[in-house]
């Protein structure tokens, strides 16, 4: 038997086959009218792409860049910042912040969960300069309700920013009427590219307090890229090929829907979650056990593995066995917890495909009693009524 390897994690995600035809053709100069053509071009289909008529800056760094340019932009050593971590990325917003000198409360919610807005609403003070959130925190397959802090932070002087990582693309947003100040995408998630690229909305009450912010910041100097951006070029040597690709991208998810990019954006969204409710379904129709159950994500889905069990085993047997590339958990949910994705170029014949691996290694891997078929006649209603 041949195997194909099948990506199904949460960043780096399945690559669009028109994306790296055009990332491999992309031998232009950052510094000519060809390029600046194709950037503005870009930059365009994200604004439509995050649903905003805020500035979006296009960085070149993994998303993490961006995450570090919101605060080091926004803070000066000393602000109050309000930080709401239910998992590893959360964490990665406390420490960053603390690392340019901010003053960090943290709101937790414990792994698995998301948070109770009436605690948000209780630990948000009028000093916080700004409050950090993931949309969806990819380490525990949670998804939060933005629209919900949004409400909290948007008649305030607080910034609400926003790790869209692997929201964007799996959850809608309203990142102008809610009051979403920063909003962050990266290149690895949704849009169906290799990693690289970080991408950010950016709202007026943002850059006026980019203004007497006074953190140090160099490389990730948003006022100077938004200079430079609203000319059609980078501050630095942009990473051109993922530019072409992204390109290619966002015409792609267009044309999912005659053209129509908001459309097509609303059409992945819903793929995402379709194919993560499927998953869901079968996967419970199998015996596993869900790790997020009350508040899923649609980015990807978070399994436990029964007491006793090592998730890296299920990790292992799927990738010896069908060459289909699952995520471990992270940290301390390592051996706990496997993660499978639907961000991006999945459908619904892909999430066919893991449940029927899923189903051979229920049984010879977990030795669970299954029936060939429990979980793919699950997931098929789940379609079935979707499809309606
Ligand atoms: C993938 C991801 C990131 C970004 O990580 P990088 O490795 O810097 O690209 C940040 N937040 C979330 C929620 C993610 O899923």
């Amino acid at each position: 038997m041949i195997l194909k390897t099948r990506l199904f994690t949460p960043g780096p995600t399945p690559l669009l086959p028109a994306a790296q035809f055009a990332m491999a053709a992309a031998d232009i100069h950052h510094r000519t009218p060809e390029f600046r053509a194709l950037f503005q071009k870009v930059i365009g289909q994200l604004k439509i792409f995050v649903g905003t008529q805020n500035d979006v800056l296009l960085l070149t760094s993994s998303g993490t860049g961006a995450m570090e340019a919101s605060v080091s932009n926004l803070t000066s050593p000393g602000d109050r910042v309000l930080v709401l971590s239910a998992g590893k990325f959360g964490e990665r917003w406390a420490d960053l912040a603390k690392a340019y000198g901010c003053q960090v409360d943290l709101l937790e919610a414990p792994y698995g969960k998301t948070f109770k807005i009436e605690d948000v609403k209780a630990a948000l003070k009028p000093e916080h300069k700004a409050l950090f959130v993931q949309a969806s925190e990819t380490s525990t397959a949670v998804s939060h309700d933005i629209e919900a802090i949004a409400k909290l932070t948007k008649p305030t002087a607080t910034l609400l920013v926003v790790d869209g990582i692997t929201g964007l693309g799996t959850q809608r947003f309203d990142v102008d009427g809610w009051g979403v100040d920063i909003l962050i995408g990266g290149s690895q998630k949704a849009v169906m590219i290799p990693p690289g690229l970080a991408y950010l909305s950016i709202s007026e009450k943002a850059w006026k307090a980019m203004e007497t912010s006074t953190n140090p910041r160099y490389y990730f100097d948003l006022r100077k890229e938004r200079k430079n951006q609203s000319k059609g070029e980078t501050a630095f040597t942009p990473s051109v090929a993922l530019v072409a690709g992204l390109g290619a991208a966002l015409d792609y998810i267009a044309g999912q829907a005659d053209g129509d990019l908001a459309k097509g954006r609303d059409a992945l969204i819903d793929n995402a979650q379709v194919n993560a409710r499927a998953t869901r379904a079968g996967l419970v129709a199998l015996g596993f056990t869900l790790f997020a159950p009350d508040s899923p994500s649609a980015a990807a889905t978070a399994v436990a593995v029964p007491e006793g069990m090592d998730s890296g085993e299920v990790v292992k047997a799927l990738k010896t066995r069908f060459k289909l590339i699952t995520a471990n958990g992270q940290g301390t949910m390592k051996g706990k917890i496997f993660r499978v994705a639907h961000l991006g170029f999945f459908d619904y014949l892909d999430t066919v495909a893991f449940l029927g691996a899923a189903e051979h290694i229920a049984k010879d891997t977990l030795g669970l009693k299954v029936e060939y078929g429990q979980g793919l006649t699950a997931a098929q209603k789940v379609f079935a009524a979707a499809s309606k």
